[in-house]
Order: C-alpha cells, then structure tokens, then sequence
C-alpha cells in the first residue's frame, strides 16, 4: 500500500476530546473517526487491526470446537420480554420501532437470540453439546461512553455461547473459554489478570473477567501474593459498625426482627450463605448494607435513583420513569429510621438470583463509620439477605462488594491485598439454566424424559481490545504495534529524490512484498523526510526502512519501532533479515 494512495490524514494534535493516549493515537494516526459520541468510523488502517484481532479470536474459538454465525443486530422485543431484560437492561437498551409500531431492540449481547436458535433446532441429547460464536456489533446507550474506542455505544464483541445438558459438560465447556481466552489475551500482547467477577461463596468460577492491567481501566481489582484476584465489587467482606443500622421501618417487618443487629444479620449469611471455609462472624468486615425495596404494586419500572457522593448519576432514567411523587414516598419509608442512610444505585435488576426492582440505599460513610462508598453493579451472585417479607412492600438487605483497601487480607487467607486498576476484556460466565427456563428450551434426555439446556455465555470486546493494545504499547511519538496486529509489517520510507534511490524504494517494496511481508510505502513526493519520519512513528508498524542518502552504498536504514534501534542493513541482505 502506498501512503500517496492511503486514504489517511494524520493529526499534530489529538481532539480536544481524547484524554486517552489510545484515543488521541487512533483519531491523530487516522485509524478511526467519530461518527457521533461513543460511535466511530474505521479507517482503512484500523479496520485492518480490527481484522486482525478478530481473526485472533476467531481462530481460538474454532480451535475449542465453537462455530461462527452471525445474528442482526436488529432484533424483535419478544425474547427480551421474556426474560425480562427488555426492562432490566434500563436505559442502556437502544430501543426502537418499525413503521407498524412494533417495538424492536439494538442487540447489546445475544443470549436470548442463541438460545431461541439452538431451541428451534435442536431437540435431543444427542445434539448437545454445542457451542457457537459470532463477532458482532453490539449496542449499548453507555451513560458515559468515554475513551473513543474503549467504551463506545456501538462496538464490536464476539459474544459465544455453549449449550450443554449437565453441570459437568458445562464446567468443561467454562473450562475450554477459559483457556481460549488466555491464548487470545496473550497473543494479543496484553497484560492481563483473571478475577473472580462475582462473589466466591456463590460458587466460586461461575464467573470471571479478563482486566487488562491499566491506569486508565474503569475497574479496580485486588491481588495477593497468593494468587487471589477477584474484581472489588466481589470482594465481600463484614465491617461490624455498617451493619449496626436500625433496621427497616417496623411497619414493614414481619418476619424478621426490626432491628436487623450484627448477631441476626451474620445468622442470615450463615443460614443463606454458608461458608465453606469458616463461618461468618462479627469480627468479619461488612462494606455496605444496601436496602432494597420493591415496588409495592410489584411491577417491574423503576422506582427511584439517587446518588450519594460521587456516584455515577442516571439522569435520563430519572427524567424519564420515575415519578416525583413516588420518590417522596419512598424516601419517607426509607429515611425515617435510618440516620446516615442515603439513596443509592437504583436498577430494575436482579439481586440474588431475583430480578426485581426498587430503590437501592446505602449507608452514607461519611455518616456511618466503618462503610464506604460501593461502587457494585447489581449482579446476581451478590449476598442477599431476606431481611423482611413485609406486606406491601418486600425489603431485601443485600451484602454487597466494596471498595477494599490496600493491606486488607484476602478472603481466602493468601495474604495482604494490592489494589490496581483494570479494564475488562473479556468475561466467561456460566449461566446455567435460567434462560434456557425462561425461553423453554428443553430436549430430550437419554432417559426420554425432558432436561432443560445448561448454558454459558463468554464475550470478548474486540474493538475495544484495539484500543487496550494501544494503551498498553504506545510512546510519546506515536502508537507501537505489536506484530500481530499491526496493519503492514513494514513502513518503507521513500527519503530521497534522484531517480536512483526512488527506483531503489520501489525495487526494495516489490522485493518484501514478493517475500509475503505486509508494506506500507510512504513514497510520497511532496512530503518531506521529516514529515514521512513522524508520520511513521506514529502509524506505529513495528519496521521502518528508509531508503535514502545511503542506497547510493547500498544501504538501507532499519528501525526497529519498539526499541528504537537503528541499524544499516545491505540491501541485498534486506529481505532475509526482516523475514
Ligand atoms: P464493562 O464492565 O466494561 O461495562 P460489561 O461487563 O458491561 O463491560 P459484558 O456484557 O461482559 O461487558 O460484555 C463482554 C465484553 O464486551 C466486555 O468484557 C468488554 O470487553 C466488551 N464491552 C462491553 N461494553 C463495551 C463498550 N461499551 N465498548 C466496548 N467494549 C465493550
Ligand atoms: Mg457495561
Ligand atoms: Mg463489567
Ligand atoms: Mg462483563
């Protein structure tokens, strides 16, 4: 390819909008455009490392037996409806509808759509297991896209999905991923952690997440000397003082005692939650008791949201879906007994393993000693206590991950914690069987009695691992492309006039090329070496060869991009060096 002909402009300056190096070095490099917030062109260059991480992926993911297909991104409510995430996804959700009015949704992953697929065709044991894949775009309205590339409203995910009839073939099938995904994020160059993305005494493995180890990563995550990882919001742990709280109005106790103290809330873990290493006990530490309360009437729209400190803020839902009347009379529930409470993250979600929906308070730190801010999603998989099934309304104090700090044992006793930032690439997830309840796909067993499908969903951010690569191997001229992904071997830099070295340019690009190497040819005419230098170090391919001042000798230069090394190498010899 030559640069003359690349449709390419870089950039002196990043847009004022990039505040991350991968963000400025893709827009500066001309790899992508911004369509509108959160929504990027690629260019040729950038379509063509997206290519190549998604040939990555897709080469691991055939290697474990999956196969690729490949679902519209524009998808039917129905599906959705009846799992119920149609609601729970909240505003994240694109929806939208046809010209008769019917409602249809931008599919942000495709558990529903596989499950249906498998279920249409498939009817007995003999077909399982299964496990097939797509690499897809995917659509999410982020409340706050950020970073270009790295959390975009549109982007593109391989999303996979194995279909198995008992727990074991599903362990196996959770196990393959795994392994797969450590292939991927390891060919991809990437440093990376595995954590535990839900809590350990829910069952240990059934869900993991890939972070890639960077400052600009949106998670946090812990580490021991010992090998535990999990992400924070798993890590659960009592604090004593944040659970000494009084308890839910009485009118809306019943069945539990209505001041909720240490004693009877460590009762509900053991009773709910054994622990397999030891029991739980008041010394233990309690981040955050979250209160949860369900709509009286039971529906499914949400009730309220609220932020205490700096807590992402929901605005539209708020705008949108709640009533301020209906805010007013939960607060007053809510507040009248509970100093130091403050109105927290509100979902239709699910907590537990039940979906529901209601307003989410937390314990305000700076109110109640020993608390700190949660910064959780509403997983399932989360403690959750039934702390009151009152009359009209249904109060659930859930246990929930926080914010540990440096120093803080581990849970599972392998030594003092580290604290470090990451950004999720990947997440396995064994689902079980609840969309395969939920959407009725059942087959027939050996036995010829029906058995509802086990499942695992495991998604990789393609696109976003674009960026991640870039964040983790860039320097202050430009981007720095491992060999894998880059998207020419080599940038031959055209540095000199006389009809002599410009033959000798194209002689040495004809020859590489011949050789099977990938050539970006700055050959330019107008453009000065010094400008064709620059824009080299930033497009970032891991070789540039100038051919200049020395062909006239018989040498060219070779850079190596990562290390910075030069060296003059005879033409003659240049082939059999970078091959
Ligand atoms: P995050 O915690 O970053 O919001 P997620 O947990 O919502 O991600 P999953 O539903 O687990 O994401 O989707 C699988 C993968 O898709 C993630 O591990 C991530 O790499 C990628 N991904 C998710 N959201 C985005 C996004 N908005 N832009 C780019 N990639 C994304
Ligand atoms: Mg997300
Ligand atoms: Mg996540
Ligand atoms: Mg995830």
């Amino acid at each position: 390819m030559r640069m003359s002909q690349l449709f390419v402009r870089t950039l002196r300056d990043a847009p004022t909008d990039a505040e991350v190096p991968s963000h400025q070095l893709l827009v500066r490099a001309g790899y992508v455009r911004r369509a509108a917030p959160g929504i990027y062109t690629w260019l040729p260059l950038g379509l063509k490392v997206l290519g190549k991480v998604e040939q990555i992926v897709r080469e691991e993911m055939d290697a474990i037996g999956a196969q690729e297909v490949r679902f519209p991104a524009l998808l039917p409510r129905e599906p959705y409806e009846a799992t119920n995430r149609w609601t729970e996804y909240g505003p994240n959700l694109f929806r939208l509808q046809d010209r008769r009015g019917t409602d249809m949704l931008l599919g942000p992953t495709h558990e529903e759509m596989f499950t249906l697929l498998v279920k249409d065709l498939y009817g007995s044991y003999k077909d399982l297991p299964v496990t097939l894949y797509q690499i897809q775009t995917k659509y999410r309205d982020e409340a706050r896209p950020r970073a270009g590339i790295l959390r975009g409203r549109e982007f593109v995910m391989k999303d996979s999905y194995s279909f198995d009839l008992s727990d074991e073939g599903l362990e196996t099938s959770y196990r393959n991923h795994r392994d797969a995904y450590i292939r991927i994020f390891d060919r991809l160059g990437l440093e990376y952690v595995i954590v535990h993305a839900d809590s350990g005494a829910m069952g240990g493995s059934a869900s993991e997440e890939f972070l890639a180890v960077l400052p600009i990563g949106e998670d946090t995550f812990v580490r021991s000397p010992g090998g535990y990882a999990a992400n924070v919001e798993a890590v659960t742990t009592v604090v004593p003082e944040a659970i000494a709280f009084d308890g839910l109005p009485d009118s809306h106790v019943e069945d539990t005692p209505a001041t909720p103290t240490i004693e009877t809330l460590v009762d509900h873990l053991n009773e709910r939650f054994p622990r397999e290493d030891r029991p739980w006990a008041a010394g233990d530490t309690l981040k955050n008791v979250l209160v949860m309360l369900r709509h009286p009437d039971g529906s499914t729209e949400p009730l309220a949201i609220g932020v205490p400190g700096d807590r992402e803020v929901d605005t539209k839902r708020l705008e949108t879906q709640v009533s301020p009347a209906e805010v007013e009379a939960f607060d007053e529930v809510a507040f009248k007994n509970h100093p130091g409470l403050v109105k927290g993250y509100i979902g239709p979600g699910s907590l537990g393993t039940e979906s529901g929906t209601g307003i989410r308070y937390l314990l305000d730190p700076r109110v109640v000693p020993g608390t700190r801010w949660v910064t959780g999603a509403n997983q399932p998989g989360k403690h959750v206590l039934d702390l009151v099934a009152g009359r009209d309304f249904t109060a659930d104090g859930t246990i929930e991950a926080a914010e540990v700090r440096a120093g803080d044992p581990a849970p599972d006793g392998s030594g003092p914690l580290e604290l470090a930032r990451g950004m999720e690439m990947g997440h396995i997830f064994q689902l079980g069987r609840k969309f395969a309840e939920a959407l009725g796909l059942q087959v027939q067993g050996e036995d010829g009695k029906l058995a509802t499908v086990t499942m695992g969903s495991y998604g990789v951010g393609v696109s976003r691992a674009v960026a991640a690569v870039i964040e983790s191997s860039h320097d202050e001229l430009g981007i720095v492309w491992p060999k894998e992904l880059a998207p020419y071997d080599v940038h031959v830099v055209l540095a000199g006039k006389d009809d002599v070295t410009v033959a000798g340019a194209e002689q040495v690009v004809a020859d590489l090329e011949t050789a099977g190497v990938e050539v970006l040819f700055d050959d330019r005419p107008k453009v000065s070496p010094g400008v064709k230098f620059k824009d080299a170090e930033l497009l970032g391919m891991p070789t540039i060869v100038v051919v200049g001042r020395g062909y006239a000798e018989g040498l060219v230069e070779v850079k190596d991009r990562a290390t910075g090394e030069r060296r003059d190498v005879p033409v003659a010899d240049l082939v059999a060096v970078l091959t």
